[in-house]
């Protein structure tokens, strides 16, 4: 590696003057860091000029390209920022300073240092992703020279690679560098297995070539025939994938067919499809295996169709079909929008393509434990995703198994906190439905409904378990206050003037300032009948007049009583429903009784043997007639058998 097989490959895509700004790159890199050797004995600069090479090889703008050269000035040598800002320019300044942020080692344990780069790496990649794109090289070209390190760091460097870079490097679209990225941290890990399949491969690749050729000669005069031009090439397929695939479905490798994948690369969408019929029409197609990552793009810019086929040998032979743009998307990700300095309309795509990443960063600045953050990170950016569309058509992107509630939340927190269901394709789902790529989500929303605390296991995404944990705790604090201004309520006594003339306290005519409460074995509400029973010590106890506990010949013991119509308070009181237990029950009793606005102090659901459910509320409650409201309402949601009012607990 040398100056010159760089400068070369930047101009076959460059004008001169950029060449130049490489080369003084160069020169400034190498003066920084001239009498520093790397652990090989290289000299250092061998290293900087290597993750240049890399990232021209992705054909990046020469700014890239000479922020890479400078990567370790600052970090190695004693040059600082505003020197790199004077010499050549703020824009790359930026790159070489985002990079070097990236790398700074903090004194802290080194498990929080870990997590401190990565939060610091990723909010300098959504300012600018090349920030990433040169760190990715700069651990692709240090994965290439790991040998010269010991075991120890040989293996803490190669799990990094494989948790961190390479997912990164896949959620960035770059297949070329995330496969050789696996490859490389496999083979530290794991160099029995590498070893293994490597020479496993080898040995069927001769036997399977002339297969894969046989293949090829046939596709191509075909498609020569149809008048599609078409690319055919057979690509044998990296170890990692392979040995991920023997994992994953617990198979040996003699059970891996599909070593080698033919990929035809062609000029336009039309002729993708037209291949495919024709690749159809020829070999038997394997159900479940076509994927349209045209019409359907993957949220990391791929494109392609991909169909497994039979083979002549009774083998399935995998292929992917796409344009010669797709192709380079596939290789180069993110990277190829670099590839294009002019059009608008390649820059608001690919603004709309790495959106993702800019929503994921922007809520996580609320999360505060390196636990949650580590917990995030790997399921919002890292984990597989599912597309599903508004009704507007605008797509989102979620990890899989999200619901509907992880999809309000990922529109607006309004959203999500007033979700009542969903409709997915036009048809109404429960809120625990798991979504689908192609989804088509409708959000019902109410003004009265809101989180509960089961929706915790029934979303995935963090921002929606974030935003549920905040809903729950702020109103666990509003509910303490309401409950403190319900007793305020409830026992005005200080409040309320000696009425001399009219018998009344607290609402009830018949009674004057006798002690008194209310029963709570039918716990009495303004609108029922009721009647007060003498009680020995207890002064005078209140009860609904039908209440069965009252048994006494004694008249004199009964005071007969009557709500004044004053008498406005808010009462508590109990309802027990009985319905046939289903996903969501409880929540829709919450929503209707909250609909009703209706202070709920306590709420239990209990599923029975028979499949029925009984759940029992404790509501506090203005008089009967709000009750009847209440239950009128209850009785309306699906699958209930019977409402009644119960003693409150
Ligand atoms: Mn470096």
């Amino acid at each position: 590696m040398d100056i010159n097989k760089l400068t070369k490959l930047v101009a076959s895509y460059n004008p001169p003057e950029d060449v130049e700004l490489v080369k003084r790159a160069y020169n400034f890199a190498k003066s920084c860091h001239k009498d520093q050797k790397r652990l090989s004995g290289d000299p250092f600069i061998l290293h900087p000029l290597s993750v240049a090479y890399i990232l021209a090889e992705l054909n990046l703008d020469p700014v890239t390209i000479s922020a890479s050269l400078l990567h370790d000035c600052i970090k190695d040598t004693s040059t600082d920022i505003s020197k790199i800002k004077e010499v050549f320019s703020e824009e790359l300044a930026f790159l070489v300073k985002g990079v070097s942020k990236v790398s700074k080692v903090a004194r802290e344990s080194k498990e929080k240092q870990k997590i401190e780069n990565l939060r610091r790496m990723l909010l300098a990649m959504a300012e600018d992703v090349r920030v990433i794109l040169i760190k990715l090289a700069d651990r692709l070209h240090n994965m290439r020279t790991l040998h010269s390190l010991d075991q120890d760091s040989q293996l803490k460097i190669s799990h990094e690679t494989l948790e961190i870079y390479a997912p990164l490097a896949h959620r960035l679209g770059i297949g070329k560098i995330k496969c050789e990225l696996e490859d490389l941290a496999f083979s530290y890990l794991q160099p029995e297995a590498y070893e293994d399949i490597k020479e496993r491969v080898a040995l069927r690749m001769e036997e399977r070539e002339a297969e894969i050729l046989e293949i090829k000669k046939h596709l191509d005069r075909r498609l020569r025939l149809a008048g599609i031009k078409a690319e055919i090439l057979g690509r044998p397929k990296h170890l990692y994938s392979i040995y991920c695939k023997m994992q994953s479905h617990r198979v040996g490798f003699d059970e891996i067919y599909d070593l080698i994948g033919i990929r035809v690369i062609v000029d336009s969408v039309e002729d993708c499809y037209g291949t495919l019929g024709i690749i159809h029409s020829l070999w038997k197609p394997i159900s479940g295996r076509f994927k349209d990552y045209i019409s359907l793009p993957k949220q990391n810019m791929y494109q392609s169709l991909h169909t497994t086929v039979v083979g002549n040998k009774g083998r399935p032979v995998e292929l992917q079909i796409r344009t010669h743009d797709m192709d380079k998307i596939a290789e180069f990700g993110v990277a190829s929008h670099w590839h294009y300095k002019e059009g608008k309309k390649k820059e608001l795509d690919f603004t709309e393509r790495i959106s993702w990443l800019r929503r994921t960063l922007e809520w996580q600045k609320d999360i505060t434990t390196d636990e949650d953050f580590m917990e995030s990170i790997k399921t919002d950016l890292f984990a597989e995703r599912v597309f599903v569309f508004t009704p507007k058509g605008e797509i989102r992107d979620l990890p899989k198994n999200s619901t509907p509630i992880d999809f309000a939340y990922s529109i607006h927190t309004d959203i999500g906190d007033h979700c009542v269901g969903a409709k997915v394709n036009g048809r109404i789902v429960p809120l625990h439905h798991k979504l689908s790529s192609g989804d088509i989500v409708e959000i019902i929303t109410s003004k009265t409904s809101h989180p509960s605390i089961d929706w915790l296991k029934l979303v995935t995404t963090s921002k929606a378990k974030t935003k549920i944990r905040q809903w729950i705790k702020r109103e666990t604090e509003k509910q303490e206050e309401d409950k403190t201004k319900i007793l305020e309520k409830k026992h005005p006594k200080k409040l309320i003037p000696k009425k001399k003339k009219i018998k009344t306290i607290l609402g009830i005519q018949g009674i004057s300032d006798m002690a008194f409460k209310f029963s709570k074995c039918c716990s009495p509400l303004p609108g029922d009948e009721i009647i007060g029973f003498v009680t020995l010590n207890r002064g005078i106890s209140i009860h609904r007049k039908d209440c069965p506990n009252i048994r006494t010949n004694d008249p004199c013991k009964i005071l007969p009583l009557s709500w004044d119509d004053d008498g406005k308070g808010i009462y508590e009181t109990g309802i027990s429903v009985l319905a046939y237990d289903r996903q969501e029950l409880l929540q829709d009793l919450l929503a209707s009784i909250s609909s009703t606005k209706t202070i709920i102090n306590e709420a239990h659901g209990k599923a029975r043997k028979d499949g029925m459910a009984e759940c029992r509320f404790s509501l506090m409650i203005e008089g009967k007639e709000k009750l009847h409201t209440v239950i009128k309402g209850l009785e309306k949601v699906r699958s209930v058998v019977k409402v009644c009012r119960i003693q409150p607990k």
